[in-house]
């Protein structure tokens, strides 16, 4: 690190569990963040300010005025661009020391596996279950860590997966085998969503990205953190892999993506 890089970082190395080492394993990161919007925005904030390295941004959608309530990462003179080279011009603005990888694409079962592949941990901050269903296989299938969070009016969800590194840790499918059919779980677009939940449930993403990348204290792998917003209540739940589980079971019936 240079002088420059030891001033912006100091408040990270002061921390015995980050300190230099961690702070350099920041630097040398490369994290995919899936979805630019809510959550997306201020987990893609903080990982740019807290230095990882390299940031890739999966979302093939454009600013539109309605995103303005609680996508931080967008601002109002940049409504109509896509969101990865909006959210590409706030990270330059808040660190030009990061390198962003602006992947305008839906993600799907034939393009995952391919972007995922160049990052060592993913944060999904997507909108529906399809695309949470897709990512924790994905990643699976491709051994990453999985940091996965979930928003809807003033409820939140979140926890880390990475059943690959064996005993003791689940995936997303051991806790839901099938994605709800689509017409039984609304949306933010349907539902509505506090703004400031998503600073609350992003931020806690991103410091989840922050621990897996530092090792510093506990994962959230085998726990679920559920935050009732209404109520100003958070609940920690423990979870267990599903020996019965079609990804990561013994007898797993899922090999691959489709
Ligand atoms: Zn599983």
């Amino acid at each position: 690190m240079d002088e420059k890089e030891l001033e912006r970082y100091a408040r990270h190395i002061l921390l015995p569990e980050i300190g230099g080492a961690g702070q350099a394993r920041l630097l040398g990161a490369k994290v995919l963040v899936i979805g630019a919007g809510g959550l997306g925005s201020p987990v893609i904030l903080y990982l740019a300010a807290a230095g990882v390295g390299t940031i890739g941004i999966v979302d093939d959608d454009a600013v539109d005025l309605s995103n303005l309530q609680r996508q931080i990462v967008h601002a109002t003179e940049r409504i109509g661009d896509a969101k990865t080279s909006s959210a590409a011009a706030a990270v330059a603005a808040i660190n030009p020391g990061v390198t962003v990888v602006p992947i305008t694409e839906r993600l799907n079962a034939g393009n995952a596996t391919r972007i995922i592949a160049d990052y060592d941990i993913i944060a999904d901050g997507s909108d529906n279950f399809e695309t949470r269903f897709l990512v924790n296989d994905a990643c699976f299938l491709a051994k990453k860590t999985l940091v996965s969070a979930a928003i809807l009016r003033f409820d939140g969800q979140l926890s880390t997966f990475k059943a690959h590194a064996g005993d003791g840790h689940p995936c997303y499918r051991c806790l839901f085998p099938e994605p709800p059919p689509p017409d039984l779980v609304p949306t933010c677009a349907e539902a509505g969503v506090m703004g400031a939940l998503c600073g609350v449930m992003g931020s806690l993403q991103a410091a989840e990205v922050i621990k897996e990348i530092t090792g510093a204290g506990e994962s959230l792998s085998g726990s679920l953190l559920i935050f009732d917003g209404l109520r100003t209540e958070f609940r920690k739940i423990k979870m267990h892999p599903d020996p019965a589980c079609a990804l990561c079971g013994a007898d797993a019936t899922i090999k691959a993506l489709g």
